[in-house]
């Protein structure tokens, strides 16, 4: 027999995806470095479909049906390098090679291009849900070439999760990177998202006064209204979880330094090569690297401060539904500036991305899935060329809404000295971007006072110095 898909790299997000495509009925060979994993794969859910075991590259190759399509999930970088050199040799034109690790989407790039030579098709795959996402249905990104995606596509919609009305969470995003640039923005949004729940979160705690059962509580009734989603709802869940050993809340026995993998860090390193201000995103990725500064923080404590004092019972109620404002509104703003991020990378890289395919594919299976996306999607669906998610109506009447609230949060935050920059950089953008004027003229004058860089007039077109050593008249820049 052969197999409709084989995949490279079994550990568990490979096991799970393989287990996927088997239980949606599809062949599968399998394949990894290591032969005991792909032995105990067998042995342990070899019930749950058709897998042909393979040891060896050849024998690998030799049980999938033509044109191939290999899925490798093997860890990004070198060792995806190390595999596909071990593969490309013993494929032909018209074969697939589908990366679905957690690639640079200039890696992706590279890489489409050198197969492409060969006449193989490679496409970067996008895949978020993790571990279980994997398993049962992820949100899916693929890249590469849009041959590809024809007998690629229907596949992958078949185990892919589906949203709640019924469409399967993955299209073709765009050409050669174009998937993994996406599954790349998608996590930074994701390094905001939580960044502004553990924001409420750290608010409800010291400035409501709440305990860690009762904010769960409160988490609970927001993922009943528009805040619902994935990570509102897991939020609840590690809040009202108690330690066994010490019987304390589990979050009081966890150290509080996050850990990165590195997928946030590219969206800002890349939003900055791009010149898209994606503050929001690079506060959440900050607020992980100072997390992490342990001696920093320990040199720091004793700095002057005030120091957090609840407030009456009486407010803290009111306290808790203006911070569930202050979350909405900076969660739209993160999302405008991921969505403005991968217009950019779109517009740079010639990809035509769709961004309300991307929003719609985003729904389910993947970490960020939330009620929300629907609403973005049907901004984008009526208008493809919204400058920005801020320029739909709803949106801005929702944050018009909003503000009076997200502005007392931040007044509440300030005073109590409770850090939360990621509300705060979501304002400022927001101010920044209401702005009549912003003080970059007085920023533009000041470079060219001393590097002569020239500026632009808002009344007459050109560019223009001043003789500022001089006699201070205007000469054409
Ligand atoms: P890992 O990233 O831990 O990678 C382990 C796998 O890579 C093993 O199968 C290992 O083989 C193989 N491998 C490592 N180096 C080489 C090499 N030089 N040559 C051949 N094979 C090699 O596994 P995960 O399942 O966690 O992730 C797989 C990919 O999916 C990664 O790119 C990851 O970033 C991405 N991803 C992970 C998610 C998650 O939630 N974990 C979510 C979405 C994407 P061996 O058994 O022989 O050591």
């Amino acid at each position: 027999s052969t197999a409709q898909i084989g995949v490279t790299g079994l550990a568990v997000m490979g096991r799970n995806l393989a287990r996927n495509f088997a239980r949606n009925g599809y062949t599968v060979a399998l394949h990894n470095r290591t032969a005991s994993r792909t032995r105990t794969l067998v042995e342990e859910f070899g019930g749950e479909g058709d897998f042909i075991a393979t040891e060896t590259a050849e024998d690998f190759v030799a049980a999938l049906e033509r044109p191939r399509r290999l899925v490798i999930m093997v860890k990004a970088g070198d060792p995806t390098d190390a595999v596909i050199r071990e593969f490309a040799p013993l494929l032909e034109p018209g074969d697939m090679i589908i990366d679905g690790g957690n690639a640079h989407f200039a890696d992706t790039r590279r890489r489409e291009r050198e197969l492409r030579e060969q006449g193989i098709h490679f496409v970067g795959m996008g895949v978020s849900g993790g571990e279980e996402g994997a398993l049962n249905g992820p949100s899916i990104m693929p890249g590469g070439p849009v041959e590809s995606y024809e007998s690629l596509g229907p596949m992958l919609e078949k185990i892919s999760a589906k949203a709640a009305d019924g469409a399967p969470c993955v299209t073709h995003v765009g050409p050669d990177g174009a998937g993994h640039f996406v599954k790349m923005v998608h996590n930074g949004i994701e390094y905001a998202d939580m960044q502004l729940i553990g924001e409420a979160y750290q608010l409800l705690r010291d400035v409501a006064g709440y305990a860690p059962d009762r904010i769960a509580e409160i988490f609970r009734t927001w993922n009943t209204g528009r805040l619902d989603s994935y990570l509102i709802e897991i939020t609840a869940e590690v809040l009202s979880h108690v330690d066994e050993v010490t019987g304390k809340p589990f979050v009081d026995v966890v150290l509080d330094q996050a850990e990165q993998k590195g997928t946030g860090r590219w969206t800002v390193q890349i939003a900055l090569d791009l010149g898209v201000p994606v503050s929001g995103i690079a506060e959440a990725v900050f607020a992980r690297s100072l997390s992490g500064h342990a001696a920093l923080r320990d040199a720091s404590r004793s700095l002057s401060g005030p120091k957090a004092a609840p407030l009456p019972e009486a407010e803290a109620a009111a306290f808790a539904d203006r911070v569930e404002q202050a979350l909405y509104a900076s969660k739209i703003v993160s999302y405008t500036q991921g969505f403005h991020e991968i217009a950019a990378g779109s517009e740079e890289y010639g990809w035509d991305i769709d961004l309300g395919a991307v929003s719609a594919i985003w729904r389910g299976g993947c970490i960020i899935r939330a009620a929300f996306l629907d609403r973005i999607r049907a901004a984008y669906d009526a208008r493809p060329d919204l400058p920005s998610l801020l320029s739909d109506e709803t949106f801005a009447r929702e944050i018009a809404d909003a503000q009076d609230d997200w502005r007392e949060v931040l007044v509440a935050a300030v005073r109590q000295g409770v850090p939360t920059p990621g509300f705060a950089a979501a304002l400022a953008y927001y101010d920044a971007l209401r702005a009549e004027r912003l003080p970059a003229a007085l920023t533009q004058g000041q470079r060219d006072f001393f590097g002569a860089h020239t500026y632009r007039r808002t009344d007459r077109d050109g560019s223009f110095h001043t003789l500022w050593g001089g006699d201070r008249s205007e000469v054409a820049g």
